[in-house]
């Protein structure tokens, strides 16, 4: 079998082909990162921290190159590319200091003399399983912060965004065996799950569920970060057209391939008219720079398909639905209102720039809707009133709540992740990350007598 990525707009551009490794070689490259750990750790800290900031320089260094590999590899749009390219540089950047952080306390023993001590350690290896739609940011934010604290990594992308995690591991350069990027599919994933000493995953609610089971039954730390089924909150006291320009950038913004994207707005009472014309104009406004193809010929299939039944079963759609004349997985921007609340497209992440517009009477209701799923990645809410920011911070069930901004984006120094059946186990990003790639150890010494 052969791993295989097209490119998105360009289907006939095939961007990488690479033999697929199978699972005894996610067996042998998870040895090889074992026996490699002991020596990456006891490098020290400053050998770690300049190692890290020097793949942020070769990041930076090879910006405009890695840019139009995202957009070719991914279908990305060009801004949001470099965007994705800087965001990665400073990731490693900000964990390059972090080898240089406290590894833990000193505490007082209850009774007599001696020293009490917690030190955080790294697991060993890190299996890292990424999907593709941030082909170098996501696996940058597992990896950095695993790699800071001694964990050395092995990384199965996606097949879809196989050539830039190459790419990122040859601009690594780091000693062999340290950051092994490991193309791969189902087989590969599974077999990263059974053999590596801690998981952390992004991709599909299902197949994070899976991974979550596995790792468990082994016993070994794993986190998951998965679907989105995200919800815009609308006020009507909100600047309406401020808030139809936030929302549209979240439904169409790389063609709403974002676990963080909007795919549920709700309106409130009164916000409901002015609404539905202001995303509808801010919808049809919206061009190949900001929402771009879909990932491939399935993806476009599984959206088209999703709107013509919603349709079918009474949805009116608002804007969109259509599939334009070019070549490439184009979708147009897709605004539906009266989808019926038990239609898949109200209920499940479909992962394209497609939305269902409600209706609220009141904030409860708004607040009942956004929290009705399990998942609960992102909500932003638009008002002008600070009582009802407040009451959404309180009350929504997001692991990311935006108030007057897009529901996505993400600052990367911060914690990152969902809530409810969103997400599992220790947020990733800023410190969190740091404490999930390590386990604490307390040690007692107390004296050896004689002295
Ligand atoms: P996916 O679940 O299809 O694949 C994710 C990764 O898992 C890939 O590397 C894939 O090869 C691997 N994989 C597949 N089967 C496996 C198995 N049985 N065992 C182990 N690994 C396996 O997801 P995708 O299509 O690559 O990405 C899109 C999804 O990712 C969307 O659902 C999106 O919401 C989600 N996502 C979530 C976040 C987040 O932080 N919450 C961020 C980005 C994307």
């Amino acid at each position: 079998m052969t791993i295989t990525s097209y490119n998105p707009a360009d289907p006939t551009d095939l961007v990488v082909a690479v033999e697929e490794p199978g699972a005894e070689a996610v067996r042998a490259a998870v040895g090889r990162a074992r026996a490699a750990q002991g020596d990456w750790l006891a490098a020290g800290a400053g050998a770690r921290s300049a190692a890290l900031g020097r793949i942020a320089e070769a990041v930076e260094a090879h910006a405009e190159e890695l840019a139009a590999l995202i957009v070719r590899e991914v279908g990305k749009p060009l801004a949001e590319a470099r965007g994705e390219v800087a965001r990665t540089a400073a990731i490693w950047r900000y964990y390059a200091q972090a080898p240089y952080a406290p590894s833990g306390a000193v505490h007082e023993t209850a009774a007599g003399p001696g020293l009490l001590l917690t030190r955080r350690r790294p697991y060993g290896v890190a299996g890292l399983i990424a999907p593709w739609n941030f082909p170098l940011a996501i696996p940058s934010w597992k990896a950095a912060p695993a790699l800071a604290v001694g964990n050395t990594v092995v990384l199965k992308p996606a097949p879809e965004a196989t050539a830039c995690a190459l790419r990122l591991a040859e601009l690594a350069g780091l000693p062999a065996d340290v950051f092994t990027v490991l193309p791969g599919g189902a087989e590969e994933g599974s077999a990263l799950v059974d053999t590596a000493d801690v998981v952390s995953f992004t991709g599909s609610t299902g197949v994070g569920r899976a991974v979550v089971r596995a790792a468990t039954e082994r016993g070994v730390p794993v986190q998951a970060e998965l679907g989105g089924l995200n919800a815009a909150l609308v006020l009507p006291d909100a600047d309406i057209a401020l808030a139809a320009a936030h929302i549209a950038a979240a439904i169409a913004g790389y063609a709403g391939q974002k676990c963080t994207a909007t795919s549920r707005v709700i309106a409130v009472g009164a916000a409901y008219e002015p609404l539905r014309e202001a995303l509808v104009k801010a919808l049809e406004a919206v061009d190949d720079a900001v929402c771009g193809p879909v990932v491939n010929a399935a993806a476009r299939d599984r959206l088209t398909g999703a709107v013509s039944s919603a349709a079918e079963a009474g949805a009116s759609v608002l804007t969109g639905g259509g599939v334009p004349e070019r070549a490439g997985w184009f979708i147009e921007p897709t605004l539906l209102a009266d989808v019926p609340a038990e239609h898949p497209l109200a209920r499940e992440e479909f992962f394209g720039p497609v939305a269902v517009l409600h209706e609220a009477a009141d904030l409860d209701a708004a607040i009942a809707l956004a929290n009705d799923t399990p998942h609960s990645l992102a909500t932003s809410v638009h008002t002008r009133s600070l009582d009802v920011a407040l009451a959404a911070a309180d009350r929504l069930d997001a692991g990311m709540i935006r108030v007057n901004a897009p529901s996505s984006g993400v600052d990367f120094h911060l914690p990152f992740g969902g809530a409810k059946g969103a997400s599992h186990g220790e947020r990733e990003q800023g410190q969190a990350a740091l404490e999930f790639y390590t386990v604490s150890r307390t040690v007692s010494v107390l004296p050896g007598g004689g002295a």
